[in-house]
């Protein structure tokens, strides 16, 4: 078991790669854009077709949940997909996610399924506003949302809405989720793994930060011990129910010490990126270790670790390199604006260095591409002193 297929072949069949490496896992990636086989780390290096990949893999598994279902069946035919197809629809899809977490019985924000005009009137009637409406699929990053705050924008937001329906280009009728805004505290997530045996590692809960709705920060420290256990037992809940296997994501809103789920995440995650340097197995490992049937690793916190999202940017100051417990991982990819291009993981010994560390870079990183660090920075400061 160390052939490895991954269904993407952007910045997480890469940082897999990376990390199986050392194991001697192979990783290939399947390129969705160009329905090819291709080399993780050398996109041009080229391996054929979807078909051949799976024959030649021991093991499939996926770095996105927005696939196509046909591409999706055609893996779960071969009987070497993990997570299992049905796991990776519920993350692409709204609608089964709420209906997941219906079943398991676990708190999330109350919400409404929108398929007309009428659902939508009715679903304005029933919640509270402010309330935000979802794309049911093909979100990602704060797309495919809109928010009603005042009902004089109800009949414009529709029209929008029923635009964005209209042009879905997805294989499964596009829909709407209407979701209550959760007035929370923060955001938090809980990154794990699970294997074939049921042996569950889950990591610390992560503090995530977003900037225009795209997670800029990520921060991982001790946590209270009531609140992990609860991540955890939320965790465990829907791990089981999917009989998942591989690393799992799990976002939560914090609200007081209760933990509503906002999504799940098939597959390792932004927030979960910290680990490379803050974990002695990091989620891409034992993502790895999971699916090739292999023992987790330790997902305990060695030190506190912030990560930041390199966001429109394919250059940093190279003071940055030059801070001790500082790494940056570079995704190989063509400069877009806003695009995730890379991340900068940030170690502490202790939560005041750490605190430190970040008021140093808040100096050298721009500020017009990091706007919240210095913010961040200050607010981390404020906490542990
Ligand atoms: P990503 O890909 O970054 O996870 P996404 O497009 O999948 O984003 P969500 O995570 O559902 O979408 O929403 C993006 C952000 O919008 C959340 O992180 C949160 O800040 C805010 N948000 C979403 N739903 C709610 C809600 N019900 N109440 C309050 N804020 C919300
Ligand atoms: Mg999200």
């Amino acid at each position: 078991m160390n052939k490895v297929l991954v269904l993407g072949a952007g910045q997480l069949a890469r940082m897999m790669d990376l990390a199986g490496t050392p194991l001697n896992l192979n990783t290939k990636a399947f390129d969705v854009r160009i329905d090819e086989v291709v080399h993780p780390l050398v996109n041009e290096y080229k391996f054929g077709d979807l078909q051949s990949g799976i024959e030649q893999a021991d093991v499939i598994t996926s770095e996105f949940e927005h696939i196509s279902h046909d591409v999706l069946e055609q893996c779960e035919a071969s009987g070497k997909l993990l997570p299992t197809s049905t796991a990776i629809k519920i993350g692409g899809d709204r609608r089964l996610e709420k209906s997941l977490l219906e079943s398991c019985n676990v708190a999330n924000a109350k919400h409404k399924v929108i398929a007309n005009h009428e659902d939508f009137t009715n679903a304005i009637e029933q919640l509270q506003l402010p309330i935000i409406f979802k794309s049911a699929l093909e979100g990602y990053d704060g797309k495919g949302q809109w928010r009603l705050k005042d009902i004089s924008q109800a009949e414009s937001i529709w029209t929008d809405m029923e635009e964005f329906v209209a042009g879905a280009k997805t294989s499964v009728p596009q829909g709407i989720i209407a979701e209550q805004m959760v007035p929370f505290d923060r955001e938090v997530s809980i990154v794990g793994a699970r294997n074939s045996k049921g042996e569950i590692a889950v990591y610390p809960i992560t503090e995530n930060h977003h900037t225009n709705g795209v997670l800029s920060v990520s921060l991982a420290m001790p946590v209270p011990t009531k609140l992990q256990e609860q991540a955890f037992e939320v965790f465990s809940k829907l791990a089981e129910k999917l009989d998942y296997v591989g690393v799992l994501a799990i976002e939560f809103f914090q609200v007081g010490d209760t933990l509503l789920v906002n999504e799940i995440a098939p597959r390792v995650h932004n927030s979960g990126h910290w680990t490379q340097q803050g974990c002695d197995t990091c989620q891409f490992e034992n993502h790895l270790r999971a699916i090739c049937g292999l023992p987790l690793g330790n997902t305990e916190l060695i030190r506190p670790t912030a990560m930041i999202n390199i966001l429109g940017q394919d250059s940093v100051p190279e003071a940055v390199l030059a801070m001790p417990g500082v790494a940056i991982h570079w995704y190989n990819k063509e400069k877009r604006n806003g695009r995730k291009m890379g991340h900068i993981n940030v170690c502490g010994n202790n939560e005041q260095e750490l605190a430190d560390k970040l008021s140093q870079l808040a100096e050298i990183l721009d500020p017009l591409a990091f706007e919240d660090i210095k913010e961040f920075a200050t607010m981390l400061q404020a906490r542990v002193n």
